[in-house]
């Protein structure tokens, strides 16, 4: 849930030549905060970056001072962030650093050094990928950050604020708002412990969780992942509209490695299994409409009574769009990519979108999408 309803009339893409000062008062605690801000609204709320990465929403009410200095706005470096992160986090968490992540972690350097190769990798995978679809990508701006908790009790106590009762269900997250993924040793996951639990190397850890026990958990992951790559590469933008079907549909097409290759996305673009059983068994009873409601707005995809079809079927369009109508999707996620944040378009509007980029309105494809999907091959 965000403000976006809040803020008016935006300003975006202020120069970055000055740092902003900020001083606020969050639940009667006062905060200072230095970075960009990059929207204001109408009413006075700013949306700051820190540089760190992180985006902070500012009320107006919440504002006490603003003021800005001629220093250049510099994003940290992974010493910095890793710094930053030993301070905050509780004691006993270590840093391990890859060229592009800096992961937290208070559990075995294996572990964390096999979130580092699983993380480079799909970085890789993501960045080939839209090179070849034609899409231009951009150099992260900021360090990406993992945060790896040993076991899900320390996870869910640490990820309690952010999540609230969500932190029991969820075994790894991304968060717009710190721009970190969250997540805790899957080893340490109970169906996969009797699976003669040694986890001592990289390889092992690799066996263990290539295990169909670990398909959907290892999926999570990467999921998680995805989005933040996406978000950190200009593909998209967070906080600007980007209807939930795409980012989701997005992060399932990358969702599922072959943990046994080295290379892990060799597979890439093969059909992801668990997505499409879910999509087929819900194919049976979907109402009418249902792919005009999936690209209007983001209900279904965030009423948790729906979101496992919803998904299956962001899964189904997505899949069907990059195989049968690979430019025009390329030239809508581009359009998409130039969207500024706090700017929310209605459902009308998204559909208009829709139907700009793609010649035909969700309606109008649907009886091709179903019959794609139903022959493919699981
Ligand atoms: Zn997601």
């Amino acid at each position: 849930v965000w403000l976006g309803a809040l803020l008016g009339g935006l300003c975006w893409g202020t120069p970055t030549v000055a740092l902003d000062h900020v001083r606020m008062v969050r639940d009667g605690h006062e905060q200072r905060l230095a970075g960009r801000v990059l929207v204001t609204a109408a009413d006075g709320g700013l949306l700051l970056q820190t540089a760190d990465g992180a985006l902070w929403s500012i009320l107006p009410e919440e504002l006490q001072e603003h003021t800005q200095d001629d220093a250049p706005f510099v994003p940290m470096t992974g010493e910095e962030i890793g710094q930053r992160l030993l301070a905050e986090l509780p004691d006993g968490f270590r840093i391990y650093q890859t060229s592009h992540y800096v992961i937290c972690y208070n559990t075995s350097r294996a572990y964390a050094q096999w979130c580092g190769g699983l993380l480079e990798r799909l970085f890789q995978a993501f960045n080939t990928y839209w090179e070849k679809a034609g899409f231009e990508l951009k150099e992260p701006e900021f360090p990406l950050v993992a945060c790896v908790f040993a076991d899900r009790g320390s996870y869910e106590q640490q990820t309690q604020r952010e999540l609230g009762q969500l932190s029991a269900q969820i075994i790894g997250y991304y968060s717009f708002q710190t721009n970190r993924v969250t997540m805790y040793d899957l080893t340490g996951i109970e169906a996969l412990r009797n699976t003669n639990g040694r986890r001592g190397s990289v390889g092992q850890i690799n066996l263990m969780l290539s295990q169909p026990a670990a398909e959907q958990a290892v999926a999570t992951v990467i999921h998680e992942a995805t989005h933040q790559i996406a978000f950190n590469s200009g593909f998209q933008t967070r906080y600007a509209d980007i209807p939930l079907w795409v980012s989701e549909g997005i992060a399932t097409y990358f969702e599922s490695p072959d943990l046994k290759s080295q290379k892990g996305w060799r597979t890439l673009g093969r059909v992801n299994r668990m997505r499409l059983a879910r999509f087929r068994q819900f194919a049976a009873q979907r109402p009418p409409g249902a792919l005009t409601s999936l690209v209007a707005d983001d209900r279904r995809l965030r009423d948790p009574r729906q979101a496992e079809d919803a998904y299956a079927e962001s899964w189904a369009l997505t899949y069907y769009l990059l195989k049968h109508r690979g430019e025009d999707f390329r030239r809508y996620l581009t359009m998409l990519s130039q969207k500024p944040p706090m700017v929310w378009n209605t459902p009308a509007e998204r559909l208009r979108e829709f139907e700009e980029y793609f010649g035909a309105t969700p309606d109008e494809i649907e009886k091709d999408l179903l019959r794609f999907i139903g022959r493919l091959d699981d």
